[in-house]
């Protein structure tokens, strides 16, 4: 017996919980992409979140759903807007890491009030590499995992 109650169980298997573990295939679109492009990866792909990238696929920026419906309401062509105009751009996008613990992504996203994360790779020298994808829905996951065995 080894005196441990069942929140420290919890909380230590909590903090063995890394981004890398978890994360799922980000979806990514070019910077030069047009919106209504965008919005066609979004449903093909069944994601919330398009992560847009540079010719070399180094991270510029976000694009989520209110973007693209923000756009969609002006009277503009959704054909002729790049990615680039009505995305949140770098440096304002808030990314994580692979060897990150999940709960620091968790709590970012609560922060920034977002429901995605970009997962950057480490040594990025000359740009920021997109290896995943942190959402809600992860960490929803996530939260699941750590409660089976315990309680399932
Ligand atoms: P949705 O638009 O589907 O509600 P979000 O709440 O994630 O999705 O996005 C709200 C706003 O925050 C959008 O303008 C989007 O560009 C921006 N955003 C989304 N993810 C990030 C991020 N990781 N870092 C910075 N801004 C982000």
């Amino acid at each position: 017996y080894t005196g441990k109650t069942g929140s420290e169980i919890i909380t230590e298997k909590l903090m063995k919980y890394k981004v890398d573990t978890f994360q799922s295939m980000p979806i990514v679109v070019k910077e030069d992409d047009s919106a209504y492009d965008a919005i066609s990866a979004m449903f093909l792909s069944d994601v919330g979140t398009l992560f847009a990238v540079d010719q070399d696929s180094n991270l510029v920026g976000v694009v989520s759903r209110k973007d693209l419906l923000r756009a969609s309401i002006g009277n503009q062509v959704l054909q002729e807007i790049p990615v680039h105009i009505i995305m949140t751009r770098m440096p304002n996008v808030a990314v994580c890491y692979p060897d990150e613990l999940l709960v620091e992504a968790a709590n970012r996203l609560i922060e920034k009030q977002i429901d995605s994360l970009p997962v950057i790779e480490r040594s990025s020298e000359a740009g920021a590499k997109v290896v995943g994808r942190i959402t809600k829905t992860t960490i929803t996951k996530a939260f699941v995992e750590l409660a089976r065995n315990e309680l399932m």
